[in-house]
């Protein structure tokens, strides 16, 4: 009868709020476990950058390399980027970690070109706060000098939803990078929600497709529509095409048909630690 259905729900619903509290509080506990060891981790120096080649289409050779950070507890397996910049991108303390990446992949680009003699541009990404950071361009600026780095050897990327925010202080900081001469890089090309418009509005140096278009084209035909369609519009509009995530011999085959630039994908290379990136380098070389 109704009441002791009424009597049933209420129980029920005693008990989901205590699960759901309970979730939530469990939810929590981590997030601030996983704040205080990152700020550990900043203290400790605990992070370390691996390089994933990009390669040209045109010359099969390595043209330049996006630095990725993975974490490295003392003692412990390496942590994924995906485990922890959004926590970071959250508490802020990703304008900290944003800050030793680049210095750190600068430092590292110059080293190279010192080491190897090959000059290849680093790319480094760069989340929505950290680029909306008031001092993000005399930042860099700094570094460039500290690392007497050219500054065309290093390449940001950032996503099209950092650009949503379309504010004065955002198009400032844009136009302070392209005066320093950075290359400016727009990753996962084709998943954000920005519309196209600022491709002719701002100064954008390459397109990186993300990889869902490119791991599913033998699934999915229309994929293949959409690489070659972004690679029409990136060779009309005078900006560079890569794709990422290129695992198979068909999708490096079906790119190179379509005339696509570069590629970065497990087909040539996963992200390499910084030794084994330099051997390459001088291995190609004597190549
Ligand atoms: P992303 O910038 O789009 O980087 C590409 C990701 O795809 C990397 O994952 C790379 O290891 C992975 N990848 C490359 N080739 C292949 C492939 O052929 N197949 C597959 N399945 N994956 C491939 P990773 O290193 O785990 O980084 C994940 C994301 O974390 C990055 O995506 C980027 O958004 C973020 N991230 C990494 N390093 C940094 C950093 O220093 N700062 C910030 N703000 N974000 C970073
Ligand atoms: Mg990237
Ligand atoms: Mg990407
Ligand atoms: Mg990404």
């Amino acid at each position: 009868n109704a009441d002791t259905a009424m009597y049933k729900a209420k129980k029920a619903g005693r008990n989901n709020f205590q699960i759901y509290t309970h979730a939530l509080n469990a939810a929590l506990t981590e997030r601030v476990t996983l704040e205080y060891n990152l700020r550990q981790a900043i203290e400790l120096e605990e992070f370390i950058l691996h390089y994933q080649p990009k390669v040209d289409f045109t010359t099969g050779k390595v043209c330049g390399a996006e630095a990725l950070i993975r974490w490295q507890p003392e003692g412990q397996d390496l942590i994924s980027p995906l485990k922890f910049i959004t926590i970071a991108e959250e508490t802020g303390l990703i304008e900290t970690i944003g800050e030793w990446v680049i210095a750190t992949a600068c430092y590292k680009a110059k080293a190279l070109q010192q080491k190897t003699g090959q000059y290849v541009p680093i790319a480094v990404n760069v989340s929505p706060r950290q680029f909306r950071q008031s001092n993000l361009a005399n930042t860099i600026k700094k570094i460039l000098a500290v690392t007497q780095l050219d500054p065309s050897y290093l390449e940001l990327e950032i996503t099209e939803n950092t650009l949503i925010d379309d504010s004065s202080k955002f198009i400032e900081t844009l136009h302070s990078l392209k005066k320093i001469g950075v290359k400016l890089a727009i990753d996962d090309f084709g998943t954000g929600y920005s519309s196209l418009a600022y491709l002719k509005d701002f100064p954008i140096d390459r397109l990186k497709i993300d990889k869902v278009f490119v791991s599913s084209i033998e699934e999915d035909p229309k994929n293949k529509a959409i690489l070659k369609a972004i690679v029409v519009l990136g060779k009309s509009l005078g900006i560079a095409v890569i794709a990422e995530g290129v695992e198979t011999q068909y999708q490096y085959d079906y790119l190179k048909s379509i005339d696509c630039d570069q590629l970065q994908g497990y087909y040539y290379s996963k992200p390499l630690p910084e030794q084994q990136f330099e051997q390459l380098l001088l291995n190609q070389i004597e190549s």
